[in-house]
């Protein structure tokens, strides 16, 4: 997570905390734009790279690292670290690389208009603040507008946006943002569930603490019983 965002009250820093939405509240587009405007800015995902990663840069990087904090680079144990650590990045940011986009465009026509969830994608990212892993679960719900795509394919789209450095609310919204791009959709809902270990084993400490981003969008976000009920198909009746 962030260092610069807001202080968190700390209950819910200890527990893990679910986004309610209740039925009654009237949520209007106006008051939705006013609300992001006030967080962070959430920029776009960058397009993706060619070439392969400079693996002797990182090896180089990493044994000044280890100069700097007083160990010796070239000590036994450590000796193909450097190199290790180079496969390791290459391989966590292997998203830099590779256009999700990719896996949306074979879609089938299909007449199902309800509600499509896929639940409990699990994923590992890397927080772009501190280079440290943070891990969970994606839940992502469309309306289909006539097409669907395979389900498999929406865990690919996961896996492209999850490998590269990111921050959680940003890594949401290019899910949503890119369904409702590339899909004939009526509405996406994306709900992010992460373990952030740059909480965890360092800064505030809190195991244990469960960071809920969700994107809306279409119906779902004009709608609050289609928002509310793509929740409770989320997370059951207790929210
Ligand atoms: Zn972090």
């Amino acid at each position: 997570m962030n260092d610069n965002a807001k202080p968190v009250p700390p209950s819910s820093l200890e527990h893990s905390f679910r986004p309610t939405f209740s039925e009654n509240s009237e949520i209007t587009e106006a008051s939705l734009e006013s609300s992001r405007a006030s967080a962070e800015a959430v920029e776009d995902p960058p397009e993706p790279l060619d070439g392969p990663v400079d693996m002797k840069a990182i090896e180089e990087a990493v044994r000044t690292i280890l100069r700097a904090v007083g160990e010796d680079p070239d000590r036994e144990g450590l000796r193909e670290t450097p190199a290790r650590v180079a496969r390791m990045y290459a391989e966590l940011f292997k998203g830099l690389r590779s256009d999700p986009r990719r896996h949306l465009q074979k879609v089938f026509t299909e007449r199902y208009d309800e509600v499509v969830l896929v639940k409990d994608i699990s994923f590992e990212s890397t927080c772009e603040h501190h280079l440290m892993p943070f891990m969970g679960k994606a839940h992502i719900a469309y309306l289909p507008g006539g097409k669907v795509v395979g389900l498999s394919k929406l865990a690919r789209v996961v896996e492209d946006i999850s490998r590269r450095p990111q921050v959680q609310e940003r890594m949401t919204e290019s899910i949503a943002d890119l369904l409702v791009e590339e899909l004939q959709v009526r509405g996406v809902a994306v709900v992010v569930e992460a373990v952030h270990t740059c909480m965890t084993v360092r800064g505030v400490r809190k195991p244990g603490s469960i960071c809920v981003t969700s994107a809306m969008r279409g119906a779902f976000r004009n709608n609050p019983s289609t928002r509310a009920e793509v929740m409770t198909l989320i997370f059951g009746n207790h929210q």
